[in-house]
């Protein structure tokens, strides 16, 4: 019951090979988290997850489709900037759902369901209070869970992550990592986690990949990390 399998991916750019024959499945339920030094290509990878970009060669299935077609949205939280600063919280969250089923340029038909499920993932997150307000007037951690129900909305079969606490202080990383586990387990969300921090990778994940850098860097040092994952 794979939720996402990578299969002999390789993806260049120019000719520097960025994922060199990736291979990996990601069962339901798992909180997988993956580590890698900058520059190793896991922001790449997640374009690829995100049908953004596409392998060179290899297939990537999620869900037991394709990832071939850009989805405007896969349910992906990113570290900053993934909330619309003019619109409000609630409506943020509603634009997860709006996204994820209608092309942006139809007229937005109301949803009472969409609505209801949104409200039930605002009280879920503790953020009711805030629905009126704007992303500016929260604080990091809360706009990060902002990020995540509307990244919810679309009920993804996988939850992307791209080092989503990297920007909040230590004591609101913690706080949200604990979060994100309770969520996990609550829901049975199967969660491919980014990061560049082992520390967070070994304490929420489930199961932790490795990715390391193909190249010699720039100091033409040799990788010091395990290759493949
Ligand atoms: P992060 O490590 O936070 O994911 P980025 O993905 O933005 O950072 O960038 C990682 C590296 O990829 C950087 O060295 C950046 O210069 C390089 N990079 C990103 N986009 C491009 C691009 N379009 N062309 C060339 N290099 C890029
Ligand atoms: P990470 O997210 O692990 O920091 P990236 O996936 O951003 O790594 O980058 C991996 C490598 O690919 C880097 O060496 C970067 O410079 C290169 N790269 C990323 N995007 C592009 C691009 N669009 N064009 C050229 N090189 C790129």
């Amino acid at each position: 019951n794979n939720k996402l399998s990578i299969e002999d991916v390789y993806k260049s750019y120019g000719n520097k090979l960025v994922l060199d024959n990736i291979d990996l499945k990601v069962a339901a339920g798992e909180l997988c988290t993956l580590v890698g030094p900058s520059g190793c290509g896991k922001s790449t990878l997640l374009r690829l997850l995100l049908g953004q970009e596409f392998a060179d060669a290899g297939s990537i299935i999620i869900d037991g489709a394709p990832a071939r077609h850009p989805d405007p949205h896969r349910g992906i939280v990113y570290q900053k900037y993934s909330l619309f600063p003019h619109m409000t919280v609630f409506d943020n969250v509603m634009a997860g759902s709006r996204l994820s089923k209608q092309a942006w340029y139809l007229p937005w038909k109301r949803d009472k369901d969409d609505e209801a499920f949104a409200i039930s993932m605002l009280e879920r997150l503790r953020l009711v209070d805030a629905m009126r307000k704007f992303p500016h007037e929260l604080s990091g951690g809360m706009q990060q869970r902002v990020a995540i129900a509307q990244a919810l909305m679309s009920k993804p079969p996988l939850l992307l992550m791209d080092e989503p606490f990297g920007a909040l202080d230590p004591d609101t990383r913690e706080q949200m990592q604990i979060y994100l586990m309770e969520l996990h387990e609550e829901h049975k969300l199967t969660i491919f986690f980014v990061t560049h921090d082992l520390d967070e990778a070994c304490y929420i994940g489930t199961r932790l990949l490795v990715l390391s850098q193909y190249y010699t860097d720039d100091r033409g040092e040799e990788p010091t990390v395990a290759r493949g994952a």
